[in-house]
């Protein structure tokens, strides 16, 4: 394969990593947590979403941005009542210098086809999503890239809603009731068109595979051999992504001249801590040449193969898939039939035919506190992202 281009425009997405301080909404680009571990569902010990949460609630605390012109201001108020809130949901009293850092403002109504501009002022601001219609995420993304510089974000509205929220997930904690951020409302903008996506599926081991968040030194990951396991994991794979535009390959394709990602699949010379590992949640795909890993030597596997090479396979590609919802920018989500799901698992026992049945819908958004207890702040709407951000699959027989 060749060397991928550089692509400056990311989000970093395993900020959490080394910044206790920082909102969940980064752990959905990793695995790295062992708790986070994707796929393997086991029996017992799983720890389940908790209750339903009244989002009516939670929302109705969000204060109105005050637009003037079509621009408006937020600041780092402290919002005592969704952090009152959110203690209810732990069952625990949460201390917002622990890692909640997370806002809430209510933009007002806005109409399908309306641009939402959020420029960070400072260096508070992490992350940005806003909440459209039945509280459901429009991913935003991360306010610098890979060298550290600030960007300047803008979020389409996808349909018309009578409440719009924004969600800042904080770097740090301020509290100094300065302004954060400034939003401007902008009409006439171009919506981004969606784009086709390559990725590819490799299977033939690498020396150093490297992330460009720079969090994780490079890892070898050694090779699969075998064709029945590759296979079928490429199937599995394609199943998964078949409605979207995504063109799957393996590193026995010629080269692809367009950008694309790269999935390593293969055993991990160093532990993962879990069976997957995305470079980032790359918001609506902003960069067209991502990495992800997933490890094949992780201890569950050797179970795993007992079930045959298929099994063994296709639960390789449940795994690159999850990943690959990742390099499209989703994030975890609670449901644990969901490809995205972020439920945490402990104890032996493996359900292999419930994580091959997982697939991509609409499900709770998962948000992962500082003991990786999942709790939930709205829905993620896989398909209809990825609807968005790729577009449908062409359909064949119109080429004939
Ligand atoms: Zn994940």
């Amino acid at each position: 394969m060749t060397q991928r281009g550089k692509c400056s425009s990311i989000a970093i997405g395993l900020l959490c990593m080394s910044m206790p301080g920082c909102a969940g909404a980064f752990l959905g680009a990793g695995e790295f947590f062992g708790s986070l571990g994707d796929g393997l569902t086991s029996a017992g010990t799983c720890l389940s979403p908790l209750a339903p949460i009244d989002l009516n609630a939670v929302f109705a605390e969000a204060p109105a941005v005050d637009w003037v012109d079509g621009v408006a201001e937020v600041t780092d108020a402290p919002q005592p009542e969704v952090i009152a809130f959110l203690s209810g949901q732990l069952g625990q009293d949460v201390r917002p210098v622990d890692y909640l850092s997370l806002r809430l403002y209510e933009l007002g109504s806005l109409a399908k086809g309306e641009v939402i501009e959020i420029e960070p002022l400072g260096d508070v601001v992490a992350w940005v999503s806003l909440y459209d219609r039945d509280y459901t995420l429009i991913p935003g993304g991360s306010v610098r890239d890979f060298d550290g510089r600030l960007r300047v974000l803008q979020i389409p509205i996808t349909r018309d809603t009578a409440s719009v929220y924004l969600r800042l997930d904080l770097g740090v904690l301020s509290e100094r009731n300065e302004p954060i951020a400034r939003l401007a409302r902008l009409q006439g903008v171009t919506r981004p068109t969606p784009r086709q996506q390559t990725v590819v599926l490799h299977f033939g081991g690498q020396e150093a595979v490297t992330f460009r968040n720079g969090l994780i030194a490079p890892i070898r990951i050694g090779a699969i051999d075998n064709a029945v396991v590759r296979n079928t994991a490429v199937e599995q794979f394609r199943a998964v992504y078949a409605p979207y535009d995504l063109i799957v390959l393996t590193d026995e394709d010629p080269t692809p001249t367009e950008p694309f990602s790269v999935i390593y699949i293969g055993p991990s010379e160093l532990p993962l801590f879990g069976y997957g590992l995305a470079e980032i949640a790359d918001s609506r795909n902003a960069c067209p040449d991502d990495v992800a890993l997933v490890d094949a030597n992780q201890p569950a596997w050797q179970l795993a193969r007992l079930f045959g090479r298929e099994v063994y396979g296709q639960a390789l590609g449940m795994i690159a898939a999850h990943e690959m919802g990742h390099l499209l920018g989703l994030e975890h989500v609670s449901d644990p039939d969901d490809l995205m799901t972020g439920a945490q698992c402990q104890g032996a026992g493996l359900n292999f035919e419930r994580m091959l049945s997982r697939q991509l819908r609409r499900s709770p958004l998962t948000l992962a506190s500082a003991d990786l207890q999942p709790w939930t702040l709205g829905y993620q709407d896989s398909v209809a992202y990825l609807t968005d951000i790729l577009g449908p699959a062409p359909n064949p027989s119109a080429h004939e």
